[in-house]
């Protein structure tokens, strides 16, 4: 054979090889990201319900905490439904269980997770109180690091949600230890951050070796999208929690000063911060341990780990240690989260262990 065909050949196999990877490599988990994206939009929607119905009208006293309780449980309710149906041998990690929802005392409760979750499922899909309560408790799983289960916080940030800000219905596939597919539903989230009066309603999705994509809830079309280029870290802008208990707002502001950063935090309450760096409106996400005794639940962090890896992030604990998700229902091996564009992590973990080894 002559230089030329066999040079032909040889990459005529090479691109013929890698093409087939690709295309094998994105259908997998297709089915899973399907009703995933659809189990959250549906789920996304009951928040979007209760808070009509229960928040914005201000039926209620200012102090009651029972519509973000009604959403929860609807969302859990909602999501499980579609697994189960999708997915019958899967277990699930949920946030919530259906103790409170039951006997006379659950009867008020039940009556409105049960009147709000029908709202907005079609006629085919609408569920008795018992397959409610069933569906709720199908989140009891143990996690651990062999085969497959979900992950779901149905209202992530809650305190967001009752103050008509920021929160999340969160939902990771977790395969043998590591997390495979995230999706997440920020209904107050603008889709773009430069127009944050307009569309609000949007829908991230990532799955390993796949890349992170956002889409309007209206609209089925994704858009890629990536990590702000930042090359600089006194260029970064950070984001924390709202709530000074679940991240040292102090210790930020001494990291942020060491990084030479000058722009004011955003803060925010939910997975929400997690969504916003990896589109580039923010850089950094800081999560400060503010005791020694708590523990990370997986559901406050399963769907966002992938998005940022997928966005070309880097995430860790604050000890630089990757979040460990096979042991269980919490990340009891970790401490605190940080995360930012690849190219500046480097400079981030080593100003975050410099403030809290002080
Ligand atoms: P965020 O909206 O980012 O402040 O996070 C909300 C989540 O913080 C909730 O879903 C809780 O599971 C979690 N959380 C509760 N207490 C703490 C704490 N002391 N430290 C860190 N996170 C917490
Ligand atoms: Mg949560």
């Amino acid at each position: 054979m002559g230089v030329v065909p066999f040079f032909f050949l040889f990459y005529f196999h090479f691109f013929f090889f890698s093409f087939v990877s690709f295309v094998s490599n994105m259908s997998l988990y297709a089915k899973e990201r399907s009703v995933a994206i659809q189990a959250v939009l549906q789920a996304s929607k009951v928040c979007q319900s209760v808070f009509q119905h229960l928040v914005a009208n201000e039926t209620l006293t200012k102090n009651d905490k029972s519509p973000v309780t009604v959403a929860d449980f609807s969302a859990q309710a909602i999501v499980n439904t579609y697994l189960q149906k999708a997915f019958p041998q899967d277990p699930i990690i949920g946030e919530e269980d259906s103790k409170d929802l039951r006997g006379e005392e659950g009867r008020i409760l039940r009556e409105k997770v049960h009147a709000l979750t029908n709202g907005v499922l079609q006629d085919n899909e609408k569920l008795s109180e018992d397959q409610i309560l069933q569906a709720i408790d199908r989140g009891n799983y143990a996690g651990g690091p062999q085969g497959r289960h979900w992950a779901l916080d149905p209202i992530d940030g809650t305190k967001g949600f009752l103050r008509g800000g920021q929160y999340a219905v969160c939902l990771a596939l977790i395969v043998d230890g590591v997390v495979q597919l995230g999706v997440m539903g920020t209904p107050n989230l603008p889709i773009d951050a430069r127009q944050p009066d307009g569309e609000k309603g949007t829908l991230f999705v990532a799955v390993r070796g796949q890349g992170a994509f956002q889409r309007p809830f209206s609209q089925e079309k994704e858009t890629k999208i990536h990590f702000a280029d930042i090359d600089d870290t006194k260029n970064a802008t950070f984001c924390e929690s709202v709530e000074a208990g679940h991240s040292s707002h102090d210790d930020a502001s001494s990291i942020a000063k060491l990084l030479g950063i000058t722009r004011p935090s955003i803060r925010m309450d939910s997975q929400a911060k997690y969504c916003s760096i990896a589109r580039g409106d923010a850089d950094i996400y800081l999560r400060l341990p503010t005791s020694k005794t708590y523990v990370e639940k997986i559901w406050d962090h399963a769907s966002g780990n992938v998005l940022i890896t997928e966005a070309g992030g880097k995430i860790t604990d604050v000890n630089g240690q990757p979040l460990d998700f096979s042991i269980g229902r919490t990340l009891s091996k970790n401490s605190g989260v940080i995360a930012s564009n690849a190219s500046i992590f480097d400079s981030l973990l080593s100003a975050v262990q410099k403030v809290l080894q002080k």
